[in-house]
């Protein structure tokens, strides 16, 4: 018989949830292999198209009842394949009390306790503040709308190296420049550097108890088939005394319902609870000639702005709604975001009766794409999703190449409606003022749309209501954590990936003290020099495996860096002058374009 494969620390998933703790675990000294569902890509491998056997290689559209959830799948994660706008969650989120009016968060958990760690992300990826300068065409428009209407919007904070983004708008597809700040770039280099093992095409099924002394768990994988990950190509199983669950939260509560039976039992808590983050993605069909006579735009001579699909993704957003005085279910922020033409369907066409697929309306609407702005709304829903029973493998069960069907069922809930319906009112004030604009609903499919799927697993105090506790540890299985989004409560009212990365640097802190109760030999590895980025990172790790302990960060909330009209206008123009010179002057992009 062979011998049963051993390490300290197994880590499931490779993005922002698996590969901090999985760097500060093995700088701390701890034998750590990472197991990662999809592929490998380097910078060089990213391509710019929406081919199925290019972009669906690294992203999975998860369809459940009621809610479709789009989630990175290779190493690296969501980090891939993200837009990249990089916020802190409002203090009020922190004290949220959903529809249970029970405090959703550990009471060890506030805004001001996670500043310092969110201070660490922000230097260690880096997160830039885009300046006026830097906003896409889509971005000044919005926040000229907004000004018009009364309302403040403000350039965004992005993991982005704004200096090297040619602001091609293929980030959906990973940056082929390496502009970026993914995990590929900073975290998952930097753990390699301290022996951290990172395992591609792995698939992990369950996890059961031990077979050999000193492991605590056994943590069984599929090897799947790199052209299609329907086919298995091998199997193993690998036993650690630390596992970290990772898998996003589409994946981690999959793997702990499929381990139930073996481990003896789950928190009620696990599979229950899934948010979409609140997420509500409407549209703006500007009117070009309303754009320029009560916005006063001109993009080039005679083009007021008809540039939808120029830019970053994500550059602007109104943080107006974000009032801690106003009742829960009311709030949420207004982002500009770009989507690609594949989503066309999604828009209602804007005459009465059901949304269509096809016909002259949605013709009409589709051949005005120039001219559309998508707003994407963060509310505050009622975390009313719920997971079925886990599939026979995998995460859901892949249809085909390019879409799966999964276990959750999302029934809107009336307060989750309410944050929507507030949000749309919003948003159509602000783009329907004086007929600048046409606003309509995405009702096609009849589905709603989340990359930001949240609280499958979530951490809390009271046992009743969360699977973990305030250190992520599984209740009732010791030496078991959940790191990633799964473990957040709530909705967060602004993109999760960087309170994912904050929680993920504070339970990297108590894993290396509670790894040492849970017998982990850890002394600080000394970073070889080759890797040059992350001094920092390096510097705090050897500090973290000392003495794991960090006080409260004081930062305010960036709401109040507000923009008056003129600064939407300065937006505008800034726009133009980046997308002229800096984008099509760009070498990297031209060459591109010539390839
Ligand atoms: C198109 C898009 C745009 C986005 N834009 C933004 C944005 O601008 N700002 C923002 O804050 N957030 C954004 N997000 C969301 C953000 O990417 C996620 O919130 C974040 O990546 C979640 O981190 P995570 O660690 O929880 O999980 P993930 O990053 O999803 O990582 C989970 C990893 O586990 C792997 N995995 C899953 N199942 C298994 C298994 N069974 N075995 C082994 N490995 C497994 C997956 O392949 C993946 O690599 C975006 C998401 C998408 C899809």
């Amino acid at each position: 018989m062979a011998a049963v494969e051993t390490t300290d620390v197994v880590v499931i998933g490779t993005g922002f949830g698996g590969a901090i703790p999985a760097y500060y675990l093995s700088a701390g000294g701890a034998r750590v292999v990472m197991l990662e569902r999809g592929p490998r890509l380097a910078t060089a491998d990213f391509t710019q198209d929406l081919r199925l056997d290019t972009y669906t290689r690294i992203v999975d559209l998860i369809n459940g009842t009621g809610m479709s959830v789009v989630a990175g799948n290779c190493v690296g994660g969501g980090s891939v394949v993200y837009f990249a706008a990089s916020l802190r969650a409002p203090s009020f989120v922190f004290e949220r009390q959903g529809t249970l009016g029970r405090h959703l968060w550990p009471t060890s958990i506030t805004r001001g306790s996670l500043d310092g760690y969110y201070d660490r992300v922000e230097s260690v990826l880096p997160v830039a503040q885009q300046s006026w300068d830097e906003v896409s065409y889509a971005g000044g428009l919005w926040a000229a709308a907004c000004a018009r209407a009364g309302h403040t919007c403000n350039p965004l904070p992005v993991a982005v190296d704004l200096q090297q983004c040619t602001s091609c708008n293929w980030m959906l597809n990973g940056c082929v420049f390496g502009a970026k700040r993914s995990m590929l770039l900073n975290y998952l280099p930097a753990a390699e550097t301290c022996a951290t093992e990172i395992r591609p095409l792995h698939e992990v099924q369950s996890i059961a108890p031990a077979t050999t002394s000193g492991s605590r768990y056994a943590v069984t994988y599929n090897q799947v088939d790199p052209s299609d990950y329907r086919v298995v190509v091998a199997s193993g199983t690998i036993e650690a005394k630390l596992v970290i669950l990772a898998a996003g939260a589409m994946g981690t509560p999959v793997i702990l319902q499929r381990s139930a039976a073996a481990l003896g039992g789950m928190p009620a808590a696990v599979g229950r609870y899934f948010s979409p983050n609140g997420d509500r993605v409407t549209l703006g069909v500007f009117d070009e000639s309303k754009v320029r006579d009560l916005l006063g735009l001109e993009r080039a001579p005679g083009v007021p702005y008809a540039a939808y699909a120029i830019g970053r993704p994500i550059t602007t957003a109104s943080y107006d709604y974000l009032d801690a005085s106003l009742p829960e279910f009311s709030r949420f922020s207004l982002e500009q975001i770009y989507f690609p033409p594949i989503v066309d369907i999604l828009a209602e066409d804007g005459v009465d009766g059901p949304p269509v697929w096809f016909g002259v309306d949605k013709r009409t609407l589709t051949t005005k794409f120039a001219s559309w702005l998508t707003v994407l709304a963060m509310t505050e829903d009622a975390n009313e999703g719920v997971f079925g029973p886990p599939p026979p493998t995998g995460n859901f069960i892949r249809a085909s190449v390019a879409a799966g069907v999964g276990q959750l069922s999302y029934p809107t809930a009336p307060e989750t409606r309410q944050g929507w319906d507030a949000a749309d009112a919003a948003v159509k004030a602000i783009v329907e003022k004086d007929g600048l604009a046409q606003h309509l609903l995405w009702k096609g499919g009849g589905n709603g749309y989340s990359a930001h799927p949240l609280s499958t697993c979530r951490m809390g105090d009271d046992p009743a209501i969360s699977a973990l506790d305030d250190q992520h540890e599984l209740r009732g299985h010791p030496g078991i954590f959940v790191t990633d989004g799964s473990a957040v409560p709530t909705s967060l009212c602004v993109n999760p990936s960087l309170t994912i990365a904050a929680l993920a640097e504070r339970v990297s802190a108590l894993l290396l003290q509670r790894g040492t109760e849970l017998g982990l030999t850890l002394r600080a590895r000394v970073l070889s020099t080759r890797f040059r980025t992350m001094p920092f990172v390096a510097m705090i790790s050897v500090r973290l495996a000392l003495n794991a302990s960090f006080g409260d960060g004081s930062s305010t909330y960036i709401e109040a860096d507000n923009s008056s009209p003129g600064g939407a206008q300065r937006a505008y123009d800034g726009a133009v002058l980046f997308a002229l010179n800096q984008l099509v002057a760009d070498p990297k992009f031209t060459a591109y374009l010539n390839r």
